[in-house]
């Protein structure tokens, strides 16, 4: 599956992740501070220490520290670009055969539509990922083609939904997973979009953001209970050997993380709030157990985790952004979250710095 003109940083940056630990990566971002929370006086409960990328601190109530050690860690200052900088050997390795993972996961508003999506000014991983991948393959024409097809769907209360169909009056079809002759997941009538260059792109993910709001009063409200999938399907042929590959990249905006308030626990609320527990809920224990190499991996237990089953594990590459807030108010939900991640990443935090 190695891709003959390899460098040798990617080669050692392979080395590194597989050898030493493993195929699952967490970085953690926090979000800046917004303006209103300035202005009601808040301060950051994150301490970040510019020559220690990969750890953070929490500063809680007590000013107790509590240490979290992830593969890199984003704060507040650093831009898109330098969060796309550290995913590009993830990305690219779908050129190379291997299944790829990319998730965003955390609460409500820190930041994982901003990190997957971006906004028109500032892109996110999403749009900057196809266009690497456009680069990429075009460096390599001599030796290999690839072609890029892209779906994109989202999950709700555990149903299928096709962003890429602008009919808002779907789903005609019921979408459901289906095991393919080759073993892998794959969901029948899904639109699969042939894409050559980025501007089809943009056009693309722009309209199924607009799809994926429609049908809500309020846009944010519903993008936020339930988990956005696009998924870029990479046929390579290998021009010197013949040899054909073909893999798939998702990256994944998941739903919010937060629990609801008891307040809210009713109704049409309870339902999506136990949908999305159960498959974040799944999604951690998948990837717990994969990461202890468990004999028995339950990807069964979501549709979340069953689709994206031949894209978790072996020798697939998966990516967890764990977003966060900085704000105090958000303190609780950010330690659910960090603890989330340090269980996902199989290990867990410690009480104060420790050098190791
Ligand atoms: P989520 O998808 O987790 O609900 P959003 O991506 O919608 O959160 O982010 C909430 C708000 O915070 C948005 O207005 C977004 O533009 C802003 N935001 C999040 N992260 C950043 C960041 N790193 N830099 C600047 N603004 C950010």
């Amino acid at each position: 599956k190695k891709y003959l003109g390899e460098c040798s940083e990617r080669k050692r940056f392979y080395n590194e992740l597989i050898e030493l630990k493993g195929n699952i990566r967490v970085f953690c971002r926090c979000r800046p501070l917004k303006q209103d929370e300035i202005a009601n006086g808040s301060t950051s409960v994150v301490d970040f220490d510019s020559s220690r990328e990969n750890e953070l601190q929490i500063v809680c109530s007590d000013s107790s520290r509590k240490l979290y050690k992830f593969d890199h860690v984003f704060s507040p200052e650093d831009n898109q670009e330098a969060v796309f900088v550290q995913t590009v050997p993830i990305v690219t390795s779908v050129l190379d055969g291997y299944n790829v993972c990319i998730l965003a996961y955390g609460q409500t508003g820190t930041g994982k539509t901003y990190t997957m999506e971006g906004t028109p000014e500032n892109r996110g991983v999403n749009y900057r990922t196809l266009e690497e991948l456009f680069r990429a393959s075009n460096e390599r024409r001599s030796i290999m083609t690839y072609e890029l097809v892209v779906s994109m769907f989202e999950v709700y209360n555990e149903k299928i939904k096709d962003l890429l169909v602008e009919n808002s009056n779907q789903p005609a079809t019921k979408l459901e997973i289906k095991q393919s002759f080759e073993g892998t997941q794959e969901v029948p009538g899904l639109v699969e979009a042939r894409v050559y260059n980025t501007e089809e792109v943009w056009e693309l993910l722009k309209s199924g953001s607009r799809v994926r709001s429609v049908g809500s009063t309020n846009a944010n409200e519903l993008s936020s209970r339930s988990h956005c999938l696009l998924r870029v399907t990479v046929e390579a042929e290998n021009l010197v050997t013949g040899q054909r590959t073909r893999s798939h990249l998702w990256l994944v905006d998941l739903a919010g993380s937060e629990r609801v308030g008891r307040i809210e626990v009713e109704g049409k609320r309870l339902k999506e709030s136990q949908f999305i527990n159960k498959s974040l809920s799944a999604l951690g224990d998948v990837i717990s157990a994969l990461a202890s190499k468990a004999s028995h991996i339950p990807f069964r237990n979501s549709k979340l985790t069953h689709i994206l089953q031949s894209s978790l594990g072996g020798d697939c590459k998966t990516l967890m952004f764990v977003q966060i807030s900085p704000n105090l108010a958000d303190l609780g939900e950010t330690l659910c979250s960090l603890n989330f991640a340090s269980r996902v990443r199989g290990v867990e935090h410690g009480p104060a710095r420790k050098q190791t």
